[in-house]
């Protein structure tokens, strides 16, 4: 489903991607983690091509992210991107929130994507917030609607960056909650995430990185299970946060 082969990039001559190299396939939930500044956020970004690279090739869904043809925009509305900072548009209702995109984007009716809107606000929970404005909600919240409106585009697959890091401690459960449903309804997801709890619930692989690498690519059980295996790195990483 999400194909990372040899991906490289540099910001100027600093190079913050180096040869990296993974296959998502579909129904798969990976979890990556690694210190602040190893790559996480743009490894994920590359893969809806929120961030150019120089060198390797992602292809999502059969469709390939760097190419020159490549309709970037009709792509990237089918990977659902869900970000730490809630990026809802403040001036609209939550509903008009879900319906914006799948009426412009997807060409779908009012009536169709209002349906589909509160079909999905039901399953995470807010339904009876469908009519207030983003700023009258919680953050977990507001990161549930988010959840929710890149639901109502289809995607084929979700990326996560970091989505319970700026919630407060009693919002998290709410917000992962939802992510493990979505997990076990079988949807392809690639998570940024420090809570490892998570991980071991609902992870298929961990990914490591550190300093623009993946350095581990294994599965939860080893990631977890055998420390003594694991590089230096993930073990001191493992040991601050675990
Ligand atoms: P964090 O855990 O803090 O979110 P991260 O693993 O997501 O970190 P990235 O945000 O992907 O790390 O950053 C990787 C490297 O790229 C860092 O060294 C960062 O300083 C650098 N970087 C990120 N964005 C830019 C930019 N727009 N211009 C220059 N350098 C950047
Ligand atoms: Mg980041």
């Amino acid at each position: 489903m999400i194909e990372i082969k040899h991906v490289s990039k540099w910001y100027g001559t600093t190079q913050v991607l180096d040869d990296c190299s993974t296959d998502i396939a579909h129904g798969e939930v990976v979890v990556v983690c690694g210190p602040s500044g190893s790559g996480k956020s743009t490894l994920i970004k590359t893969v809806n091509g929120l961030e150019p690279f120089q060198k390797g090739e992602i292809i999502v869904d059969g469709v390939s992210v760097g190419a020159r043809d490549t309709n970037l925009p009709k792509l990237r509305a089918r990977i659902g991107m869900v970000f730490q900072s809630f990026e809802l548009f403040p001036h609209l209702s939550v509903t008009q929130n879900l319906v914006l995109a799948q009426v412009k984007v997807l060409g779908r009716s009012q009536e169709e994507a209002a349906a589909r809107a509160v079909s999905l606000l039901d399953r995470v929970g807010l339904r009876a917030h469908q009519d207030k404005f983003p700023g009258q909600l919680s953050g977990g919240q507001q990161q549930r609607v988010a959840i929710a409106r890149a639901l109502a585009m289809d995607p084929v697959a979700m990326l996560f960056d970091e989505p319970t890091s700026a919630l407060d401690p009693e919002m998290v459960n709410e917000v992962l909650d939802v992510m493990v449903d979505l997990a076990s309804e079988g949807m392809t997801m690639m998570v940024v995430t420090h809570e490892m709890g998570f991980a071991r619930k609902v992870a298929d692989r961990v990914i490591f990185m550190d300093m623009g690498k993946i350095v581990e690519d294994c599965t939860k059980d080893e990631f977890f299970g055998d420390l003594e295996a694991r590089s230096e790195r993930a073990r001191l990483f493992l040991s601050k946060i675990l």
